[in-house]
């Protein structure tokens, strides 16, 4: 339990939301704990070009320790720690190390992937909601690639080769543009044993159009820069069935799909609580316009992707967007520091972005649209601002300068698992 005089808030989860309300938080009034599951903050927009090997995971990751000596992050304490649930009668969050007692609690633990109830899917599937799910995409999109090299079988070649995105939103255009990129300019270079009549790439979207939230010219562009870039868009098709490299559609035609990419669904992480309140559409805790999640106790507040704010400008809640996780943390943050709850949320849209590949990018800021090349250096420019360090910064626009220069990706790494040790320590 808090053993100092300042009220504890402890955060569970450190991304967007939970790391900017850790910044603003006043922590001379307040002791504040980070419980999260991993020891960094990690950069979600650019997680498909760890799968694409465009970038190091190191490059886009940052550890909470480091941020935690200094800046606005000086003050704060960082546990590690899964949080699967939280007893508000003791008020405490249990972890599968230990209960933290709290007198305030900032839930911001974001979302996961959603796959309906399909246990092929989850069985099957690759994503790309988390480092370790890139890093594994990658690998897979490497061993093909290698192992494809190798085989002069034509069917083998072809179901190695298939690769099939799910999902037409703005992480599966980035994905299946990654992997255009590759076809297009990498594999022609780089592996003689393979043609690129070999490789076929199919992004399924269940609507008539790709970036649904995006404006109907930012969906044509990107529709348009996909086609340059080799990739077979399917429309308004829905996946019925996947097993032994074939998917099935909605109206019972197939296609051959070696590696299916699922980005078609997410859902809040669920943390149970010991009253019986049940979070609302799409795993989201219903919150009020000061991001206190409604029927429980006051000092119980949830922000970010976890957060559902139903207004009259987004009565089915906001985007689940950087910028929105970003301004609720800091907003939650403030009014706390007053101790007098004054500031609802309002959002502040500042637009969006998406990026197919080099030099296609598209973006709607308020009623303006860009495409193409200054779209593309915009989106870098945002991009290269918002991740974590100066290091971190340097490191990836040095990757992008060579990636551009040379149309490729210098970090084509296929980094196998040891063997050893087998033990598994659980402590
Ligand atoms: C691939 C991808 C691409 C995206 N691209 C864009 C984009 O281009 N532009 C944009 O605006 N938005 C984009 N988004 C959405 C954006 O990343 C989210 O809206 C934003 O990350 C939400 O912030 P958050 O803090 O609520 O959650 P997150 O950033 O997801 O952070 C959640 C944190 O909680 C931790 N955590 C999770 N469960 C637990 C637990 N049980 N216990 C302890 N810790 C836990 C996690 O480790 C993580 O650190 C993208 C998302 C993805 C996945």
């Amino acid at each position: 339990m808090n053993t100092n005089d300042k009220k504890r808030i402890v955060v569970i989860g450190g991304g967007f939301a939970g790391l900017n309300f850790i910044k603003h938080i006043d922590k001379k009034k307040f002791e504040v704990i980070l419980v999260d599951k991993n020891n960094y903050h990690s950069f979600p927009p650019l997680f498909y070009q760890i799968a694409s090997s465009g970038l190091e995971p190191g490059s886009i990751c940052f550890p909470f320790r480091r941020e935690f000596r200094k800046g606005r992050g000086r003050g704060a304490s960082y546990v590690m720690g899964e949080v699967k649930n939280i007893d508000t009668s003791a008020k405490e969050v249990i972890t599968e190390f230990e209960r933290i007692g709290y007198d305030y609690l900032v839930i911001a633990c974001g979302t996961t992937n959603n796959f309906f109830g399909n246990q092929t899917l989850v069985n099957d599937v690759f994503t790309v909601k988390s480092v370790s799910e890139a890093i594994r995409c990658r690998n897979e999109i490497l061993y093909r690639l290698e192992r494809a090299s190798l085989t002069k079988d034509k069917e083998l070649k072809r179901r190695l080769l298939s690769f099939v995105v799910i999902g037409g939103g703005a992480t599966g255009v980035e994905v299946a543009g990654a992997l255009g990129e590759m076809k297009r300019y990498i594999v022609p270079r780089e592996y003689p044993g393979i043609s690129q009549d070999d490789i076929t790439i199919e992004l399924l979207e269940g609507s008539d159009r790709l970036l649904g939230s995006m404006s109907e010219k930012s969906q044509k562009d990107a529709l348009k820069y996909l086609g340059k870039l080799l990739v077979d868009v399917k429309l308004g098709h829905l996946l019925k069935e996947y097993s032994n490299d074939r998917i099935t559609l909605d109206d019972g035609s197939t296609l051959t799909a070696g590696m299916v990419i699922w980005t078609a669904g997410i859902t809040g992480v669920r943390i149970d609580l010991d009253s019986n309140l049940e979070p609302s559409r799409g795993g989201r805790w219903a919150v009020d316009g000061y991001n206190h999640i409604i029927g429980l106790d006051d000092n119980i507040y949830a922000i970010g992707d976890i957060a559902l704010m139903c207004t009259d400008e987004y009565p089915k809640g906001h985007p689940q967007l950087a910028q929105v996780a970003l301004q609720q943390g800091k907003n939650l943050a403030k009014n706390l520091n007053r101790g007098i709850f004054k500031t609802s949320f309002k959002y502040k849209d500042k637009g969006t972005m998406a990026t197919v590949g080099r030099n296609l990018a598209v973006a709607d800021i308020k009623h303006y649209h860009m495409s193409g090349f200054p779209a593309w250096a915009a989106w870098m420019m945002i991009h290269l601002l918002s991740i974590l360090g100066m290091r971190n910064k340097i490191s990836v626009l040095i990757d992008w300068i060579w990636a551009y220069f040379s149309y490729g990706t210098s970090l084509r790494l296929l980094l196998k698992m040891s063997r050893y040790p087998q033990k598994i320590d659980s402590f």
